[in-house]
């Protein structure tokens, strides 16, 4: 008898989980309504890092082992070889249980409801509905054909990989960390290549980064 090998396509490993329904619809809105709006996915991604790292900062008040580095700040990091924009942070992080529940249903309420009234606008009131209130973490598939969120929660020594291509389902498998936080990894689409520009990045970052209290680097990629 001989010995079979069998790949399994990255989009096979790990566990894989279904979106809910409500997040099925309100991704589908997000990829095909959106064009004109796009740059806020990084507004969107960029929140989100500092609003974990704000959630560290009050964790470590009553946890000495989730404490914040000195250095905490917010990294974005273009790689216009591999096509990959990746968003870093030191903040409180993700468990497997989180990364399923935060990023595989809609668990905020404000979100449900948006998404019933983009559901509903009229094509031409959607850019500009999605530009004012934002889409959160899922604006990432206006301009990703892949999201991979490597994440380890403050205080564990475990880290998680979820990943999804946005279409139904996504996949969580271990993954290496070596200090707690998370990185937000965009496989950028072949139309998106602005998003692969530092100086692009940062003139998106300029125009609200004041409202940011935490530093934000830019890579500089000149490859
Ligand atoms: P919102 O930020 O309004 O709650 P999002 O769709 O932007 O909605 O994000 C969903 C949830 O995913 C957040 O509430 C948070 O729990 C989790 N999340 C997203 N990005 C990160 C991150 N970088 N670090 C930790 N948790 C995150
Ligand atoms: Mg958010």
């Amino acid at each position: 008898m001989t010995e079979q090998t069998t790949t399994t396509p990255p989009e096979a490993k790990g566990e894989q989980h279904e979106f809910s329904a409500e997040v099925g619809r309100l991704l589908d809105l997000v990829v095909h309504a959106l064009y004109s709006e796009r740059e806020i996915f990084l507004r969107e991604l960029v929140a989100n890092a500092a609003d974990a790292t704000d959630k560290r900062r009050f964790e470590a008040l009553t946890d000495g082992a989730r404490a914040l580095p000195e250095d905490a700040k917010i990294r974005i990091n273009p790689d216009k070889e591999a096509r990959l924009l990746t968003i870093s942070d030191d903040g409180a992080g993700m468990s497997k249980e989180d990364l399923a529940r935060n990023l595989g249903t809609i668990a905020r309420s404000g979100t449900r409801a948006f998404g019933e009234e983009l559901a509903n606008a009229r094509p031409e009131d959607k850019p500009s509905l999605i530009g004012q209130f934002g889409v959160g973490f899922y604006a990432a598939f206006m301009v990703a054909d892949r999201v991979d969120v490597i994440s380890r929660r403050a205080g564990s020594d475990e880290a998680w990989c979820w990943s999804s291509t946005g279409k139904g389902n996504y996949t969580i498998s271990p993954a290496t960390r070596d200090k707690a936080g998370t990185d937000i990894i965009l496989h950028i689409k072949e139309d998106a290549n602005d998003f692969l520009d530092s100086w692009q990045l940062e003139t998106i970052v300029r125009k609200w980064a004041d409202h940011i209290s935490w530093p934000i680097t830019i890579v500089k990629d000149d490859g």
